[in-house]
């Protein structure tokens, strides 16, 4: 794709999300759109980053931390969204800001083992699979949603910033927001019960993120509207 072609389907996204934040009397500033570059190229994202995007998300930790390499010199900073195993955790830690996914208690201390100490705290969201999918990661209860966040708490190099969903996808905008609403729902409830600010709603993607803003994301994730459809790419697992 040409990078103006690029940057004007960013431009054309955040006026999206412009106007859904206005028409749910949120600030604009108050969502921020996360750029999914999976499988699209260093040169695309540099392109983006170069037009004033600096946050991107990635699922697979070897090409996360490949570009990263190359885009050293830029000043982008690195979410990770995918599935994570437990031998990542060494490589992802020092690298991204905010892993979103977070699930199972045996990750925690091992990214809080492998975040270097010079670094900010390594941003967390746990992952609730709201719909309770069986084929979708994810914690579906509540309760362990709570334990993981007491654990997370117990490393001073972690943050635990809120929660993040992926939720079947629904063409009605009702049943859209309900499972936003319910995601807020865990959050308001986790928070309460430990008595800190869970800032993040990381929910929405292109084709729900209006109802997502309604109720209260802080982070969109976006990929296609962007970058138009993902090229075929022999990186499809970790190995
Ligand atoms: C790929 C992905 C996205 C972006 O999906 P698109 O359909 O390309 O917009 C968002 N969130 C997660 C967790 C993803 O894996």
């Amino acid at each position: 794709m040409k990078d103006s072609l690029l940057v004007d389907r960013w431009h054309s996204i955040q006026s999206r999300i412009r106007q859904a934040s206005l028409a749910a009397q949120r600030h604009a500033n108050e969502v921020s759109l996360l750029a999914v570059s999976k499988f699209h190229s260093s040169d695309a994202i540099a392109a983006l980053a170069e037009a004033g995007q600096l946050a991107f998300g990635e699922n697979y930790v070897q090409e996360l931390c490949t570009k990263a390499k190359t885009l050293a010199h830029l000043p982008i900073e690195w979410h990770f969204i995918g599935p994570l195993q437990s031998n990542k955790c060494r490589d992802i830690a020092p690298v991204a800001t905010m892993i979103h996914s977070v699930d199972r208690l045996k990750l925690i201390p091992l990214l809080a083992q492998h975040r270097p100490a010079h670094l900010a705290p390594l941003q967390l969201l746990i992952q609730v699979n709201i719909d309770d999918e069986a084929s979708k990661s994810g914690v579906k209860h509540f309760d362990e949603a709570l334990e993981l966040a007491k654990l997370i708490q117990t490393f001073p190099n972690l943050k635990l910033g809120g929660l993040m969903t992926i939720p079947k996808p629904q063409s009605d905008l009702s049943l859209q927001r309900q499972a936003f609403a319910q995601l807020r729902a865990w959050r308001d409830r986790l928070a309460n019960l430990l008595g800190v600010n869970l800032p993040h709603l990381s929910m929405g993607m292109s084709d729900d993120l209006e109802a997502a803003i309604v109720e209260g994301a802080t982070i969109v994730r976006i990929g296609t509207a962007i970058f138009g459809p993902r090229p075929l790419h022999s990186m499809t697992k970790e190995e």
